[in-house]
């Protein structure tokens, strides 16, 4: 049960995470109908986030609530989303930002992103190696029309606690770098159904939950 399933996650937040921080609920809705989406919105997820360009077009206009993207975005794709998207939260690369940046800037709007970081270092997904990812958001700090609200990661699938929380621990490292000089950092993206607790301890802020809302697939 959708209601169900927000309520008792909202309970388990309800304390923050290891700082105390409030920590946002976001709705990982790929394959989900726009009906379910909405009892999730209705229930109180703070935003909904879709992964693939296709889907949100379809959806956007039947769904309540604040709109995120967490998936792969070619950049060829970028203007049916740019205006209609509150938190862009894979911004992988250079070239990606560049045009989020240009499109914002043509359609005079500001664009909120988080800066992704591919932790495990992982061929499979997309993001700024850890080393890269202080040098990419300063210069995506410099881009018209956008403003780096934070960073995301996903975590490697892995039953090995310790290494989860030691990366857990450097993108938390890495965004408290980055907020102590810029007031405009906010949100350390990360959890998702198998592994927000943990994340949520080693001070994470927002989780994208799927299957932990709307059940298995
Ligand atoms: C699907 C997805 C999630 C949610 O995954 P669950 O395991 O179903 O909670 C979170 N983040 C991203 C980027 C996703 O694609």
């Amino acid at each position: 049960m959708v209601e169900e399933n927000v309520h008792a996650l909202l309970k388990k937040l309800e304390k923050g995470n290891c700082f105390g921080e409030h920590v946002a609920l976001v709705a990982a809705t790929k394959l989900r109908t726009a009906e379910e989406i909405n009892r999730a919105v209705l229930a109180g997820v703070d935003a909904v986030a879709e992964n693939r360009v296709q889907e949100f077009r379809e959806k956007h206009n039947h769904v309540r609530g604040v709109q995120h993207f967490i998936g792969h975005l070619q950049t060829n794709k970028v203007k049916y989303l740019v205006g209609k998207i509150a938190l862009y939260h894979s911004i992988d690369r250079d070239e990606l930002a560049d045009e989020l940046s240009r499109r914002s800037l043509a359609a005079q709007v500001l664009s909120e992103i988080l800066v992704q970081v591919n932790i495990g270092n992982e061929e499979s997904k997309g993001g700024y190696a850890l080393s890269d990812a202080f040098p990419a958001y300063k210069r995506l700090k410099t881009l018209p029309n956008l403003r780096v609200r934070g960073f995301m990661a996903m975590l490697p699938r892995s039953d090995d606690k310790q290494l989860l929380g030691n990366l857990t621990d450097e993108m938390r490292a890495l965004f408290d770098a980055a907020k102590k000089t810029d007031e405009n950092i906010t949100w350390l993206s990360m959890g998702m159904s198998e592994d927000w607790e943990l994340c949520v301890a080693h001070g994470s802020n927002m989780v994208r939950l799927g299957t932990a809302i709307f059940g298995a697939h």
